[in-house]
């Protein structure tokens, strides 16, 4: 099976995401741990896409096209499937994804697209406040000091300021509000309400997929 988390920034995609995977037992793949950890080196490749996650700016295709399918592709090969937060993030990667996808023989009915709605005073609130593990990349409230799983001094993200914040989210709106359509038309997409406990939200999702899965079963 093949989830995707679809939503702005800081509608709770890795959190979601991460507790989903643990569920299926499926590997995780965070499109935005991914560019940190290359963006971390000091060759110019690295630097290059540095400036664009600096500014709140979306990865240009040309740059990461190859890179993102080939790990996204190792990763269903060698696990049946895979939970994936941050991408597609525009059309065009949504139609790459689906290519990749078909030629992977995944069938429609094993697509589950979750798209997380946030009102965005409260995107604002959330990534204001939002600190995470350098170690295991979970995310927390910055008035938190400690990871409660592995015990690491908590960080804070470089891009999350008010600034970049802005930008992130007029990025959002121009390039990717449209892959709501785009995957609602193709029958894939469930909207789940991303305010609430993160417990009540994992269980909203999980009755979702199970409707999902009666729902083609029926057909
Ligand atoms: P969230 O708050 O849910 O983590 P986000 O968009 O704020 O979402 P990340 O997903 O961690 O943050 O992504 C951080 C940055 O990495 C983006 O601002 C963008 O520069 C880059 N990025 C991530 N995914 C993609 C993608 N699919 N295509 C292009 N650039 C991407
Ligand atoms: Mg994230």
């Amino acid at each position: 099976m093949i989830f995707l988390l679809i939503g702005p920034p800081g509608s709770g995609k890795g959190t979601q995401g991460r507790i989903l995977s643990e569920k299926m037992q499926l590997p995780f793949f965070s499109s935005g741990d991914f560019l940190r950890e290359l963006a971390g080196k000091e060759d110019s490749f690295s630097r290059q896409i540095r400036l664009f996650m600096d500014r709140g700016e979306l990865i240009p295709d040309t740059l990461m096209k190859e890179l993102f399918l080939l790990e996204i592709k190792k990763l269903i090969v060698t696990h049946g499937g895979i939970i994936i937060d941050g991408y597609p993030r525009t059309l065009d990667q949504a139609k790459d994804l689906e290519s990749l996808l078909l030629s992977l023989n995944i069938s429609d009915s094993n697509i589950y697209v979750i798209e997380l709605i946030v009102e965005v005073n409260e995107l604002y609130k959330r990534l204001n406040e939002r600190a995470f593990c350098p170690s295991c990349l979970r995310v927390f409230q910055f008035h938190e000091n400690i990871c409660n799983t592995c015990g690491t001094q908590l960080n804070r993200r470089t891009d999350d300021t008010m600034q970049v914040i802005e930008e992130r989210l007029r990025e959002y709106e121009l390039k990717s509000r449209s892959l709501h359509e785009y995957f609602s038309n193709r029958g894939f997409l469930m909207t789940i309400p991303g305010e609430g406990s993160i417990q009540d939200i994992a269980s909203t999702i999980d009755q979702a997929i199970k409707e999902k899965k009666v729902g083609i079963n029926k057909k």
